[in-house]
């Protein structure tokens, strides 16, 4: 191991910095640094946020950073935005709010963009999870744009997955039923602030009471105001207690597999998907490429 991993290993800002420009560089020294502080991580606690556009995602992580940070803990936050298709880039930026922990250092804020890839979760974000991780970060907050698929893929990169709602979306009962009810751990109820919160707390308890405990947990709704800050406490202790009945129930170590298996499936995704791209970009037709590739690919087998 140089000079430069057991620098990460120590916390090293900087160091973690220019490693996470190198991977996006795609140095091969980067990644086997990545490989070597992957087996130095494993201890933070990964938390998903996701939720629809506009819920207050990005005000909640502010405020949980905040609160952690009060707790004593050191934190790590990746923003996942949606990709622009005309630049290319990360349309939002750094969020602005979240540039008030900017100068702590025991924070690292990292945004990525989706890259629109199939499911929006990008290698970046299991790449900046292991480097945060191994910095030795208590907690690892992953914020989803809440677009498109990447609302549901958190799910395979996170210990605890909160599922944001806010009142005003009329539809997001509904949008529930499309997979993210299955995954929420803790669903948040936001804005509590405006009327009608009252309400979608009541509804979403009737969808949420059928479901039936996992690894001894029943999903809990709790009550925000992210822009206040009110009802923040009682979420960090959420969160704490997910992580208590994970280890408890031997359901920590599951979902820590199940997180390297859906890193694994997106570095060979992306692999295969850079390899295939190369593959159709010869000039051949369809038809001879993808036997080209799938030859390659298979050998014989093809
Ligand atoms: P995201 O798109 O889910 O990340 O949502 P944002 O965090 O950007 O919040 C969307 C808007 O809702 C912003 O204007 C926030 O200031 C506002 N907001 C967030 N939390 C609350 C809240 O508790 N009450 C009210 N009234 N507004 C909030």
């Amino acid at each position: 191991m140089d000079a430069y991993t057991r620098k990460i290993l120590r916390g090293d800002v900087a160091s973690a910095a220019r490693l996470m420009r190198d991977l996006d560089d795609e140095m091969p020294s980067a990644r086997a640094a990545l490989k070597a502080l992957y087996a130095r991580a494993g201890k933070a606690h990964v938390v998903g946020i996701t939720g629809a556009p506009g819920a207050g995602k990005s005000t909640l992580a502010d405020r949980l950073v905040e609160a952690a940070r009060k707790a004593g803990k050191s934190v790590g936050v990746v923003a996942v935005d949606p990709t622009s298709p005309y630049s290319g880039g990360a349309v939002l930026g750094d969020r602005i709010r979240m540039q008030r922990h900017a100068a702590d250092p025991k924070v690292f804020i990292r945004s990525l963009a989706s890259r629109g890839s199939l499911g929006g979760l990008s290698r970046s974000v299991f790449d900046t999870v292991t480097v945060l991780d191994a910095m030795g970060k208590d907690l690892i907050i992953i914020e989803t744009a809440g677009v498109g698929q990447d609302g549901v893929k958190v799910a395979g990169a996170a210990h605890t997955v909160l599922v944001v709602l806010s009142p005003g979306q009329g539809d997001d009962i509904q949008a529930l039923k499309a997979g993210v009810l299955e995954i929420g751990d803790i669903f948040v109820v936001n804005k509590c602030d405006q009327k009608d919160s009252g309400l979608l707390a009541r509804s979403l308890l009737l969808t949420v009471e059928g479901l039936a405990p996992r690894d001894g947990w029943k999903t809990p709704i709790l009550k925000t105001e992210a822009l206040s800050g009110k009802g923040m406490n009682e979420l960090m202790e959420a969160i704490r207690l997910h992580r208590h009945t994970l280890v408890n129930y031997e359901a920590w170590e599951k979902r820590s597999h199940n997180m390297a298996r859906t890193a694994f499936l997106e570095l060979l995704e992306t692999g295969l998907r850079e390899f295939i791209t190369e593959e159709c970009a010869s000039g051949h037709d369809p038809y001879s490429a993808a036997r080209t590739a799938l030859k390659k690919l298979l050998g014989k087998k093809a």
